[in-house]
């Protein structure tokens, strides 16, 4: 091998043998599941399948497969002045074709698709209801080298590795890397011992460690691929749970939360005089936290709940139980908008209960500041609503009980922990020694709020060290709302829409994205949309304009005219997306929705439906997305934006649509930032890998209540694995 392919292997951290044997084949090409294009094309004619398919049926409809064909004609198509695509024809030897469809990155396909270049074709077919032809649209592309050929011929399962640009271009080829595997893979192997307990091995039908790594790079068989891969999924889940099990279960040995009775007279007045009934689901996670909150353990619990399913008084029933006995609580808002509302609702409901409300966010006079902190510190203050800037490093607590978190997910988890930490300090210095003896100690109970629901599989990765609550019910009053996909030109009619709800007396919302990142530019855009709209659309109605370059008290007054039916339409940007509750207003149209994320279309849409009126959703999008909507379309073909439009229009339910921007988004960019905590797995797919997930938690758990400080013999080989996963920060992800 020359130096330059070695100096650009070294550069890929590929040095030794074991490096080698660490990398992780992204597929297999299996000789017997390539299928021809003629006995594929006729299979399809005859299956109904590929008709249907709504998201809801994700898993199901996707069916993938593999051909080989070579190019023999690509043509470029463009559409309209920017938008194109590539329809490449492919052949197999029997003579039968297939058309390749790429909408997306046609350039750089135009150059790797050749004619006359042979490739393995994987991808879910169509048959086009136009033409009646074998489509694929953006199918995964593999070259094929004249040696997999021979191979394939064979009957030989190949490992597909993804070889790096730079590898690439220093001359490294996939077929170079399989090779030095197959020459350097029996030394690599010598030295993998066995790192999971041998009971779970057995019980879980697990390949041997070392079988494992083989197959996965030279398997006999596709089901033996798999079953490497199955393993080294499970061990790897398998000490991240354990990893996040002891911590926990070392933050629980120690008993040193503040100790809260259940008994509350504030609570219990504000509940008998409520204008509702709290819903069971309601009552249920109060019971799970109050019972937290008197454990003497210090609580770390995520309350899930759909929007509008009543968390807030969920919060504050606590808080006012933290507030009986003596301690002070603290809720935190991702805005200052939202941190108006929660003061704002909890004044409404705690008027006459002799409790002192303060509130610290960032737009505050330098005076209400000041005196707001001076009552904190004095202890005067009983609960404190803000936002980020109850952080600062002026702010003194007295005697911190419980912190509440809205929204968590825009917040780090390291945000909670540093929390945490400032409402010990606010208590009197607990020696080490009575740490174990006192009754009450000072670690504040933390409850994190989230409206939007995490799919299983995350909330056991990203919160693995909390416990969970769920609000599964919205309360009995709401009327689901109606979501309907609008394009462009019918917008005259959504407008008459708005105009007829107006007529009845309610309120509309009509939301635009923001143009760009620059903050200019939204401004610009929902200025000018509100003078159209003012202008042409709506002479006649009271428009309020609300946008992120307002001050915070311009939002609140805009907010508050809205609230006082002041305006009939509230023209606005993304602001509103948390926050403000107008259970008056009935209608939101959003514009450009293909721009919006699943999460926050969402999000967006709970801002109606918030009374007893039915409530409607218009997502306004181009035309041209027709052709994406249409029904015959399967999921995997549609783009992602009109599979989130669909998406909201078939369901209101949150954990759903959450499944969904799961498995288009993927884990990382669902939770917003790499800072959320969400480890980087070299072997597990978050999305497709539940049950193993699960499998691992179970059985982690099950170890530590064999063996919790992993001191038995039988278990040396784990206890030694964990602290190498350790040495090599395989865990520092996770906070
Ligand atoms: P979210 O869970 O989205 O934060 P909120 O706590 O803001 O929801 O509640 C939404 C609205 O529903 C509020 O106006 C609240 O007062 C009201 N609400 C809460 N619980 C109930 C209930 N059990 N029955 C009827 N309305 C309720
Ligand atoms: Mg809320």
């Amino acid at each position: 091998m020359g130096p330059s392919r070695a100096r650009a292997l070294l550069a890929e951290g590929l040095k030794s043998p074991a490096d080698l044997l660490g990398l992780v084949p992204r597929g297999y090409i299996d000789r017997s599941a390539v299928e021809s294009l003629a006995s594929l094309a006729s299979r399809l004619q005859n299956a109904g399948v590929w008709q249907s398919g709504t998201s809801s049926q994700l898993s199901e409809v996707i069916k993938e497969v593999s051909v080989v064909a070579t190019v023999i004609r690509v043509a470029e198509r463009t559409f309209g002045r920017s938008r194109s695509m590539l329809r490449v024809t492919v052949a197999e030897a029997s003579g039968a074709n297939a058309a390749l469809v790429f909408w997306n990155g046609v350039g750089y396909f135009k150059k790797v698709v050749v004619v006359g270049q042979k490739f393995i074709i994987s991808g879910v077919p169509e048959i086009d209801s136009r033409t009646h032809e074998l489509t694929f649209t953006h199918p995964e592309l593999e070259r094929v080298e004249d040696d997999d050929e021979e191979n394939i011929a064979k009957g030989k399962v190949l490992a597909v590795y993804s070889i790096s640009q730079k590898l690439r271009s220093a001359g490294v080829t996939m077929r170079m890397v399989r090779s030095m595997i197959e020459q350097t893979i029996d030394e690599a192997l010598s030295a993998v011992h066995e790192v999971l307990p041998t009971f779970i091995v057995k019980n879980r039908n697990l390949l041997a460690r070392r079988t494992a790594l083989q197959y996965l790079h030279m398997p006999p068989s596709i089901d033996m691929a798999s079953a490497a891969s199955r393993r080294m999924k499970y061990e790897e889940l398998f000490f991240f749970q354990l990893n996040l099990l002891r911590r926990n279960a070392h933050v629980h040995r120690i008993r040193n939360g503040i100790v809260i009775e259940p008994k509350s007279t504030r609570a219990r007045n504000l509940i008998n005089t409520l204008p509702f009934e709290l819903t069971q689901a309601q009552r249920r996670v109060i019971h799970e936290i109050v019972a937290d909150m008197a454990s003497g353990i210090p609580m770390n619990r995520l309350l899930q709940g759909d929007v509008g399913s009543g968390k807030t008084i969920v919060a504050l029933l606590c808080m006012l139980s933290a507030v009986d006995h003596g301690y002070q609580t603290v809720l935190m808002a991702p805005t200052e908008i939202l941190a108006e509302q929660h003061l704002r609702s909890m004044q409404r409901f705690i008027a006459e209960s002799n409790v002192v409300v303060d509130s610290l966010v960032g737009g505050q006079s330098k005076k209400l500041r000041k005196e707001a902190v001076e009552r904190i510190s004095d202890g005067v203050t009983n609960i404190i609503v803000g936002t980020h800037a109850l952080f600062e490093a002026n702010v003194e607590y007295h005697k911190l009980g419980l912190i509440v978190i809205d929204e968590q997910h825009r917040f780090g988890v390291a945000q909670r922990a540093e929390l945490q930490k400032l409402g010990q300090r606010s208590h009197p210095t607990v020696s080490a020694e009575s740490e174990r003896s006192t009754v009450s100690g000072n670690i504040p109970h933390v409850l994190v709020m989230s409206a939007t629901p995490i799919p299983r599989t995350l909330a056991m990765t990203v919160y693995g060290d909390l416990d969970v609550s769920v609000i599964d019910q919205l309360p009995s009053d709401r009327k689901p709302i109606r979501t309907k996909v609008v394009f462009e030109s019918q917008l005259a009619q959504a407008y008459e829409f708005v105009r007829s709800q107006v007529r009845e007396g309610r309120q509309a919302y009509i939301v635009y994205p923001l143009v760009e990142k620059s903050e200019t530019l939204d401004l610009k855009s929902a200025v000018e949309h509100y003078e159209y709209l003012a202008s042409s659309i709506f002479p006649d109605l009271k428009l309020g304009l609300l946008h992120g370059q307002l001050l915070w008290h311009e939002k609140e007054e805009a907010m508050k005219a809205f609230l006082r039916k002041e305006v009939d339409v509230l023209v606005s940007t993304t602001v509103i997306e948390v926050g403000v509750d107008v259970a008056n207003a009935t209608v939101m149209l959003i514009e450009n929705a293909e721009r919006f994320g699943l999460a926050q279309l969402h999000q967006l849409r709970g801002r109606v439906g918030r009374g007893a009126e039915q409530s409607y959703c218009l997502l306004a999008t181009k035309d041209h997305f027709k052709y994406n909507l249409r029904k015959n379309h399967t999921v995997a073909e549609r783009a992602k934006s009109a599979v989130r439009l669909r998406t909201m229009e078939e369901t209101t339910d949150g954990f759903k649509i959450a499944e969904v921007d799961l498995h288009l988004r993927g884990p990382g960019d669902m939770l917003g930032t790499r800072q959320s905590g969400l480890p980087e797995f070299t072997y597990t797919n978050i999305v497709a890998d539940v049950q193993i997930m699960s499998d691992a938690r179970i059985d982690a758990q099950q170890l530590l209540r064999m063996d919790p400080m992993l001191t038995q013999e039988a278990h040396a080989d784990v206890r030694l694995q964990m602290s190498r996963l350790e040495e090599s920060g395989r865990f520092t992800t996770v906070a």
